[in-house]
């Protein structure tokens, strides 16, 4: 079978790689769609601290936002046939160790992460392998290019739960990648009142609108927080999720904050905050929180998608085939500025 595999920085392949094998708790599942995301883009070119730290260890078989089908079953497997429609975790469990045996997988001593940290073999292939245990079901109404972004509305479902979203609630989203874009969607599903869209380009911030967000600034060419302040009667946001990983959104965020308000931070920043004004996140009263996402998210959100109409199949700028993919990768600084969502069609 192909797969993607990130050789060393800068060095990406399309190799053919031996079909895996089964253990008995095992399901091979032939993968459809899956989307490229900032984290591929990263390990790629090496600029992100988990490389620099050594957590991710090439070579890397990458992909990890992903929809396929059932192709075979382990021994073992009661709930999976074959052709069944699935998503599924992107950490895996050992299902050996003393956490995972006593029924806390997601504390397992072991863990991997699909296609990215302490690497369990990726999805930018013809198949991947998950254990039963990682594996959900799709409905029918979610179609399969919907479910290749279950994944970041998984990190944005756990950025919004921590918080109480009223229609009151004004909420300002930094950054116009898949995630803050799966915010702003998630945002006006849970009911808040206020979404502003905070980002570089006017294309961007266009598809922002059209998923969700009731305003949009673009940062380069006004001061983000006063036009927060503006938006919001010189209010500010309740909440501000910044995903956009710039160092000059902190200060941003702070600024653009209400009293009391909170600041979610989801963003991954390369480069060491310098020049942060902390007084007023001090005089505010801030409080703020880092955001990963989390294991058993996925269920919830394919019943968020399957009671509602919540699709991000918009914020999809560009489907490939998995030949195109390392071309893609080679020349993607260009093609990101205009692209979000891209998604790469397998099978
Ligand atoms: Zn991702
Ligand atoms: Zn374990």
């Amino acid at each position: 079978m192909r797969a993607l595999v990130v050789e060393s920085p800068g060095k990406i392949a399309l190799r053919e790689v031996a079909l895996p094998e089964l253990k008995d708790d095992e399901i091979l599942c032939r993968v459809t769609y899956s989307g490229i995301c900032g984290t591929d883009l990263a390990i790629y070119t090496g600029e992100t601290n988990f490389v620099r730290d050594g957590q991710i260890k090439y070579p890397v078989r990458i992909g990890h936002e992903w929809s396929g089908r059932v192709e075979r079953v382990g021994a073992a497997v009661t709930k999976f046939k074959p052709g069944d429609r699935v998503v599924s975790d992107n950490g895996v469990c050992c299902r050996e160790c003393k956490m995972c045996k006593s029924g806390n997988i997601q504390l397992c001593e072991n863990m991997k992460s699909v296609g990215t940290i302490n690497c369990w073999d990726g999805s930018f292939a013809d198949y991947i392998v998950m254990p039963e245990c990682h594996l959900y079901h799709l409905p029918d109404t979610i179609s399969d290019k919907n479910a290749a972004t279950i994944e970041p509305l998984t990190i944005a479902y756990a950025a919004l739960t921590k918080y109480s979203i009223t229609p009151e609630t004004a909420i300002a989203v930094i950054g116009t990648g898949a995630i803050g874009l799966a915010t702003i969607a998630l945002a006006k599903f849970m009911g808040a009142g206020r979404i502003i869209s905070v980002g570089r380009r006017d294309t961007k911030l266009d598809i922002a609108q059209k998923i969700g967000a009731t305003d949009a600034v673009n940062n380069t060419k006004t001061d983000a927080g006063r036009a927060v302040m503006e938006l919001t009667g010189s209010h500010g946001a309740d909440l501000v999720v910044e995903t956009s990983g710039a160092a000059p959104a902190v200060q941003q965020a702070i600024e653009m904050a209400a009293e009391g308000g909170h600041l979610a931070m989801v963003g991954f920043y390369e480069e060491p905050l310098q020049n942060l004004d902390f007084g007023s996140f001090v005089f505010k009263r801030l409080t703020a929180k880092g955001i990963m996402g989390e294991l058993g998210l996925v269920p919830k959100i394919i019943d968020y998608m399957a009671k509602t109409n919540l699709s991000l199949e918009g914020m999809v700028t560009r489907i490939i085939s998995l030949d195109e993919a390392p071309g893609y990768f080679a020349g993607h600084r260009e093609m990101r500025k205009s692209d979000i969502k891209v998604l790469v069609k397998i099978n």
